[in-house]
């Protein structure tokens, strides 16, 4: 869509992304009497890693009553876990019921962002050269957006189909096909056992073994359903899986009873589902449980142990016009390989210009590794705020509970310019230097920092996760500190 005359130019807000923390800042905004902003999204539709992510098998692997916002509790949802295109009708009902829609720009992207301090607006251009302009300009593209290929020689060689999990073609037909897979995260232990019953061979190259949890799913009937509408029912489900989840969080420091209890639980998963010993000594992981997102799931194992797949545990060496050329000299020949190697979650923005006070480039000030103060706001970025920023993440809960006092944390700061009459409110250097030294500090000696996972970048520094409880970032982040921040 190309601007004409009629269509508005100038916004309140302009946010980034509409995928649950972008529907969740514009209804936010909406109930703080913000109502002037546009949602910009590359994608065709509503939801963004749900909307992206279409790849057999894809699902959620936090309780669902969790994976709703606390102000729209679901009661259709079919399952525990509920899977990608379930989760992404609830984000469309979402934009629908809160006249979302007509505040929607889809198939568009932001190329460049540029502070204007003199008029307080962030001066935007998208990618088809039209030209936006904001007060305030809220990131909310998620660490999981962009997809990345392995690092691997002769990837362009590969003559048969090549996908990657991320941006997974509708019209893809595996059936009767030899399947390779590489990598062996989350979305691999989902896509596995949804591609092992149609493939005629499976071959899955494994560079490190994960932790698998078992998935304790269930399907949600006509009862749970008439619950879900009965008052206080929604909220009460939501806060008993938020303190379940939340007493799972202790699991990843040393010497407690929780992690004694999830290493045991994994490692008689893997006993039961996994009969043949040389498959289960290859599954066995040789990294301290935590370290790399913990793996849900009944039927990886099971996919693994079929006649017709294979894990294979030698390096791959390169890949070739056939397929897989391993470490130990063999080639795997395949007609499709797939890349579950997940995302580029170290150079999050990377994709847009964004230039601050004095010129001052984000691209600069991450040199080192992305940083935002309570994973929001960036000194010398002013009225720019992140969703899902840099150190946000978290390994045992709902990413919700993360996205809800952030848009709280954005808005009050919205506010205050507001009141004040102001134009602009930015983090203080020195508070938000403070900040992340603190918490770098408290990662170096965290579970985090003893593997290599997407949490961490090449020189140590941990840029994607929350090294504490859920509760404690709530609590620092709901209602901003004034004096954290500074006002022009
Ligand atoms: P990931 O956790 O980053 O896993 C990537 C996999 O690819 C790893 O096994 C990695 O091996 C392997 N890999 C990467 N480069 C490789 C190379 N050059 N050679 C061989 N192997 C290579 O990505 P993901 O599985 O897409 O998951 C990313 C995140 O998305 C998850 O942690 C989770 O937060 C989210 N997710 C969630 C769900 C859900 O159920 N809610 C489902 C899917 C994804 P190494 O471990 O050795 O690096």
């Amino acid at each position: 869509m190309s601007n004409d005359a009629s269509t508005p130019t100038d916004f309140e807000v302009v946010i980034l992304g509409a995928g649950m923390s972008g529907l969740c800042m514009a209804i936010q905004l909406q109930r703080a009497g913000i109502a002037d902003f546009v949602i910009v999204e590359k994608s065709a539709g509503i939801g963004g890693t749900w909307w992206d992510n279409r790849y057999p098998g894809a699902q959620v692997d936090v309780p669902a009553p969790a994976y709703s916002f606390s102000f729209a509790p679901n009661p259709h949802w079919t399952h525990r876990f509920a899977d990608a295109p379930e989760i992404q009708r609830y984000q469309q009902r979402l934009a629908e019921s809160h006249g979302l829609l007509q505040h929607l720009r889809l198939g568009l992207g932001i190329t460049e962002a540029r502070f204007d301090a003199d008029a307080g607006r962030w001066r935007l251009r998208l990618d088809n050269g039209d030209a936006l302009s904001a007060r305030f300009f809220v990131c909310s593209t998620g660490a999981l957006s962009v997809g990345r290929w392995p690092d691997i020689p002769g990837l362009a060689d590969f003559q048969g189909q090549l996908l990657h999990s991320a941006r997974w073609p509708a019209d893809a037909d595996l059936a009767g096909q030899r399947i390779g897979v590489i990598g062996t995260g989350s979305t691999a232990a989902q896509l596995v056992p949804a591609l092992a019953p149609v493939a005629a061979r499976l071959t899955v190259f494994q560079r490190t073994a994960n932790w698998v949890l078992p998935r304790v799913d269930r399907r949600y009937g006509g009862l749970d359903r008439w619950l879900g509408r009965v008052p206080g029912y929604a909220p009460l489900a939501r806060r008993f899986w938020v303190q379940v989840m939340e007493w799972g969080r202790r699991g990843f420091d040393e010497g407690t009873l929780a992690r004694r209890l999830l290493i045991a639980i994994a490692n008689a998963h893997r006993r039961r589902l996994v009969p043949d010993p040389a498959l289960r000594e290859g599954l066995a992981p040789s990294y301290p449980v935590g370290c790399k997102r913990i793996i849900y799931s009944n039927d990886y194992y099971r996919a693994l142990g079929r006649p017709q797949s294979e894990l294979v545990t030698a390096g791959i060496t390169r890949i070739t016009a056939r397929g897989v050329l391993t470490d130990d000299g063999r080639e795997h020949e395949l007609d499709t390989l797939v890349c579950a190697t997940g995302y580029d979650t170290l150079h999050p923005l990377s994709g847009i210009r964004i230039e601050g006070q004095g010129g001052w480039l984000l691209s600069e000030a991450w040199r080192d590794g992305a940083n935002a103060y309570l994973g929001i706001t960036v000194a010398g970025f002013p009225n720019l705020f992140l969703m899902l920023g840099p150190n946000t993440a978290t390994g045992h809960t709902s990413t919700l509970l993360y996205i809800e006092p952030q848009a709280d944390h954005a808005i009050a700061c919205m506010q205050r310019v507001r009141r004040e009459g102001r134009r602009w409110v930015s983090v203080r250097a020195d508070v938000a230097a403070a900040h992340d030294a603190a918490q770098q500090q408290r990662l170096a000696t965290s579970v985090w920092s003893r593997c290599r996972s997407w949490y961490r970048a090449e020189n140590g520094r941990i840029v994607a996760i929350w090294p504490g409880f859920t509760a404690e970032y709530v609590r620092a982040v709901r209602r901003p500190d004034p004096a954290s921040y500074e006002l022009g």
